[in-house]
């Protein structure tokens, strides 16, 4: 990357650490802010800064959010009895564009993965089982249909079933490994009317 200007090289180098950013893409992205007007990268560094700083977890759920609840968490409209586990906001994000559920959520931050060293105690686990301690009438996991989704699935099953709170998966028509957030709403709302008792 000597060839660029130093200025450059580094826009280049904090892009490409993105996921799913590879180094062809990043110095797209680094010219094509260059060429920007100065008030676009202004707003675009002042977003990015603006998210970081006002963004925190909910208490309840561990979305991400900008207050002490999230707004779903805070609806006393939605049923706080049903708690839909997903390993992260953005499965969160993909059932609500359902707006067909009406429970609540759990938000994981992760799956086991003995393989990457990955423990219950590296996900958001023990907050849910002090959750489970409230009235629950019903846990839906809805982790990945992946390797680590369906041990993390099977690692809560056998925890929380001792408790008599009724324990389900969603239903396998979500494709394998798929990432939740990128199929479809009627998918997604199949996957959650099938779901099974475990
Ligand atoms: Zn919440």
């Amino acid at each position: 990357m000597d060839f660029y200007s130093s200025p450059i090289s580094r826009l280049i180098e904090q892009l490409s650490a993105l996921p799913g950013i590879g180094s062809k893409t990043a110095q797209r992205l680094a010219f094509h802010i260059v060429n920007m007007p100065v008030e676009q990268a202004e707003a675009l560094s002042a977003a990015i800064i603006e998210a970081k700083k006002n963004v925190r977890y909910c208490k309840q759920c561990f979305t991400m959010t900008d207050g002490e609840l999230c707004p779903i968490c805070g609806n006393p409209k939605r049923d706080q009895r049903t708690i839909m586990v997903v390993e992260n906001t953005r499965d969160l994000a993909a059932y609500e564009k359902t707006g067909k559920y009406e429970g609540v959520y759990h938000v994981l931050h992760g799956a086991i993965s003995p393989m990457l060293g990955i423990g219950p105690a590296d996900i958001r686990l023990k907050e849910l089982m002090q959750r489970l301690q409230e009235e629950v009438d019903e846990v839906i996991i809805a982790t990945n249909s992946s390797l680590e989704g369906e041990t993390t699935a099977m690692y809560l099953s056998k925890l929380i079933k001792p408790s008599g709170i009724r324990v389900t998966r969603i239903a396998s028509g979500v494709p394998v490994g798929g990432d939740l957030e990128y199929i479809d709403e009627v998918t997604l709302l199949r996957a959650l009317e099938g779901r099974v008792e475990l």
